[in-house]
């Protein structure tokens, strides 16, 4: 069986937020000649209550939306059920990328895009997540990273941090927990982008940078060391000293 045939049969529902009729047209006619089934959200409000009821395997969620926008939309979807999303920015502005990776998104492009890169790299995503899915299966006996305050469990894929469950994305996910699996060694970028990412070459090292920025605001930015002009460390919290095991 070729790999790079089989997730063309894979049925698949991809929920395309966007306000601009055409723009939205031609994703969902990429999507739907790709095999896949497209469904059309114009706002933010209507693309809550399309993932809820449809349970899209991805979501393209544009930024700029009428009557709620991309973000906060991501925020709500995500919160009530995972799901991979990718974000359409306007401008190449870090802060909408750090805000959107915040939100809940998984990767971002900005526009204008090629069609072509946007399903491969939807593709990319969807892959990651049936990875993630089936390599979760496979750890019935994965221990549990206890770091004191910071707990992260890969089977379940929850993350506590004192105590309070934290909502990371499908992404953040992996990229925390194959830095903590080796706490304190330095990851290059371009490890992390193969591993977590599995894109094949080094062309979105600074995708790695967004997504740290995003775990680092939502754990604290102690827990993932800079090693300048090589990549990223995990490091444990200093308070483990109760919990030795
Ligand atoms: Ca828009």
């Amino acid at each position: 069986m070729l790999n790079t045939s089989a997730h063309q049969t894979v049925p698949r529902t991809i929920l395309v937020v966007e306000d601009e009729p055409d723009l939205a047209t031609a994703i969902a006619q990429r999507i739907t000649a790709k095999g896949w089934t497209a469904r059309v959200a114009s706002d933010g409000a209507s693309a809550v209550r399309a993932a809820s009821q449809l349970k899209p395997d991805l979501i393209i969620m544009d930024i700029m939306l009428p009557v709620m926008d991309g973000i906060e939309a991501t925020k709500r979807i995500v919160a009530e059920r995972p799901v991979p999303v990718l974000m359409l920015t306007a401008r190449d502005a870090e802060s909408d990328k750090v805000m959107g990776l915040g939100a809940g998104a998984d990767d971002y492009m900005t526009k204008p895009f090629s069609p072509r890169e946007l399903i491969a790299r939807c593709e990319a995503l969807l892959r990651r997540v049936e990875r993630a899915t089936i390599i979760a299966k496979n750890l019935e006996n994965e221990k549990v990273l206890d770091f004191g305050s910071l707990v992260i469990d890969p089977r379940q894929r929850l993350v506590t941090l004192k105590g309070e469950q934290v909502h990371l994305t499908p992404t953040e996910f992996d990229l925390l927990a194959t830095l903590a699996r080796k706490p304190q060694s330095v990851f290059k970028r371009e490890k992390l982008l193969e591993e977590v990412w599995d894109w094949p070459d080094a062309s979105g090292t600074r995708t790695v940078d967004s997504h740290v920025k995003a775990l680092r605001h939502k754990l604290g930015s102690d827990m993932i060391r800079t090693a300048h002009g090589v990549g990223y460390a995990f490091e444990p919290p200093q308070d483990d000293a109760r919990n030795e095991r």
